[in-house]
């Protein structure tokens, strides 16, 4: 979605509210998960006479997969951005800039500016909890349900040279 920020550029002390839905779809593959209804914003426009400001609010749910036991893990980001905004006849656009760049059209593209703000927040690892315990290497088992049948206490061949030194040691 293209805003044209004209009438709010040229009129003193105007505002200017949008709020709709960004398909984060692209988002997809590059951060291992989907989002079933995209990420809702708001924004809001303020010529404060020598300046335009913008403020944003966002949310999206997103599911993923745990990256221990690979369960399904639903969650949500909410986040709040604020900027000035910049003209700029290159129409570039800047993230990491405190003025948000629009084209020279004075239109911002706002799926942009919400697709590059969210990257920033959503998280890189997803965990079904903080103590997740994993999937046994061996079986594949889920160990969040109980312990399976395999040997933990099977020392890795590589180790095994290792561990003969130390017991020759006692
Ligand atoms: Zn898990
Ligand atoms: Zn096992």
């Amino acid at each position: 979605m293209l805003i044209n920020l004209t009438k709010v550029f040229k009129e003193p002390e105007s505002t200017l509210e949008e709020s709709g839905v960004v398909d984060v779809g692209a988002l997809s593959e590059d951060m291992a998960m989907t989002f079933p209804s995209g990420a809702r914003f708001s924004v809001k426009f303020k010529n404060l006479m020598d300046c335009v400001t913008l403020s944003l609010k966002c949310e999206c749910e997103y599911v993923s997969e745990c990256a221990r036991c690979l369960r399904e893990v639903r969650g949500a980001v909410s986040f709040d951005f604020e900027s000035m905004v910049k003209v700029d006849d290159e129409g570039e656009f800047l993230l990491d800039a405190d003025a948000v760049v629009i084209d020279s059209s004075n239109r911002l593209d706002v799926d942009e500016l919400v697709s590059g703000l969210l990257v920033m927040q959503l998280p890189m690892k997803v965990l079904c909890r903080e103590d997740c315990k994993g999937l046994c290497p061996k079986c594949g088992a889920d160990l969040n349900e109980g312990e399976c049948a395999c040997d933990k206490n099977e020392v890795d061949p590589r180790l095994l040279k290792l561990k003969k030194l130390l017991d020759n040691d006692k």
